[in-house]
């Protein structure tokens, strides 16, 4: 019997957030078999437009014909097509290219993807959502709020990313930017995990996002600060390009580390997995290229005693969520999902997402993903034009910062 083939590869852009923020990209893939089609996620919100012409000016003539079941091999063909690879807009483009495949084939197989990784080695994954307030009591509230909605893991920030709440001033003909006073931010967040432990006990897991805002050496020093107050991890202690001071964390205490939603090439994560120097892998699956390198990923972490918790954040598509959790229900060493919710556009938007009950994410038993797109309905949302100010970061002299 002949396999199927690839009619069409093409992006299909929307926010029905509105937001530039959120503006999603999801590659649909049409195949000679009338009806049968599969959905990817290639969603990079800060450079959309770019993702979209190489799915449909690159992507598109490279991969008509071929046959939908060699995942495998239009991966690396795709990976090694442009010659110079990796980098965000080419690895979200074959991500959409990738899910859209195994979405295929699970829908050819009759089976949802879970089943094709493996199967379920739980019936849903364990999700976090984000606690923030501009006190320390006010987080407290917050959290208890998702502690009432059964919620075990919460991440508690106050004042967003890196804590914007004291009063900045900087030399005078600074740029305009998001400034931010690494210092206070440090003295705050350990003042609110005293706070947060003393109030809610040590029973919930309590998550927190550096978002690389440190030097290294106040990054140790926040390790170790928080040290006594038992996080499930901090994440991303570090920026990528300093990635060789995790030697010196782990030496200096055992504050769980999470890390790598920014990676976008292997060899970024793999020396902090064979020398054991993080807990739990944490990358966008879209950024790193889809779900085929994502589970080669999570098996080598495995392997090392590291755990998954892959990015969730709301620039993700409804259709990237969904890969998330069939890769995380059938993951032995999987350890958490963030969890940013879908608003009711985006669920009518997209028929079959994930559902959330006491805390866990459940997939559908769907063929594929499970998950839909009205494409009608995307097409009254389209992506707006407009230039990013949260990634324009600043130190209170006026230096520019990772953001
Ligand atoms: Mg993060």
């Amino acid at each position: 019997m002949s396999s199927p083939t690839i009619r069409s590869v093409r992006a299909i852009l929307t926010s029905p957030s509105g937001s530039i923020q959120k503006r999603l990209i999801v590659v649909k893939i049409e195949t000679s078999e009338p009806g049968l089609y599969g959905l990817g996620c290639a969603t990079f919100t800060q450079r959309h437009a770019a993702v979209a012409t190489v799915v449909d000016q690159y992507l598109n003539p490279l991969l008509v014909g071929r046959d939908v079941h060699r995942i495998e091999d239009i991966w690396h063909l795709v990976h090694v097509n442009s010659y110079w690879r990796s980098g965000p807009i080419l690895n979200n483009a074959l991500s959409g290219v990738d899910m859209a495949l195994w979405d295929i084939k699970g829908k050819i197989a009759g089976l949802p993807v879970y089943q094709l990784l493996g199967g379920k080695c739980r019936e849903a994954a364990a999700i976090y959502r984000h606690a923030d307030g501009r006190e320390p009591a006010e987080v407290a509230d917050r959290v208890r709020a998702f502690q009432a909605q059964g919620l075990r893991f919460i991440r508690a920030q106050m004042g967003g990313y890196g804590g914007r709440l004291s009063k900045i001033q900087p030399p005078e003909g600074s740029p305009a930017g998001a400034y931010y006073d690494p210092d206070a931010y440090l003295r705050a967040t350990v003042r609110l995990f005293a706070h947060l432990r003393e109030e809610l006990g040590d029973e919930v897991e309590l998550l927190h996002d550096v978002h690389e805002r440190l030097v290294p050496i106040r990054a140790i020093r926040l390790a170790k600060e928080l040290e006594p107050f038992k996080l499930f991890f901090l994440e991303d202690l570090l920026p990528p390009e300093q990635i060789e001071w995790f030697q010196r964390v782990r030496q200096q205490c055992s504050t769980p580390l999470a890390m790598g939603e920014l990676f976008v090439n292997s060899k970024e994560w793999q020396p902090l997995i064979e020398g054991r120097l993080i807990d739990f892998v944490r990358c966008h699956i879209s950024a790193i290229g889809g779900l085929t390198p994502a589970r080669k990923l999570a098996t080598l972490c495995e392997a090392f005693g590291i755990r998954t918790a892959w990015h969730g954040p709301g620039d993700v598509s409804p259709v990237g969520h969904a890969a998330n959790v069939h890769l995380d229900v059938s993951s032995r060493n999987f350890g958490v999902q963030e969890w940013a919710g879908f608003s009711e556009l985006e669920m009518e938007m997209f028929p079959g997402c994930p559902e959330i009950r006491d805390g866990y994410v459940y997939p559908n038993d769907r063929p594929g993903f499970g998950i839909d797109l009205n494409e009608e309905l995307a097409r009254k949302y389209p992506c707006s034009e407009g230039v990013l100010d949260w990634t324009q970061a600043r130190t209170p002299d006026g230096t520019g910062n990772y953001p």
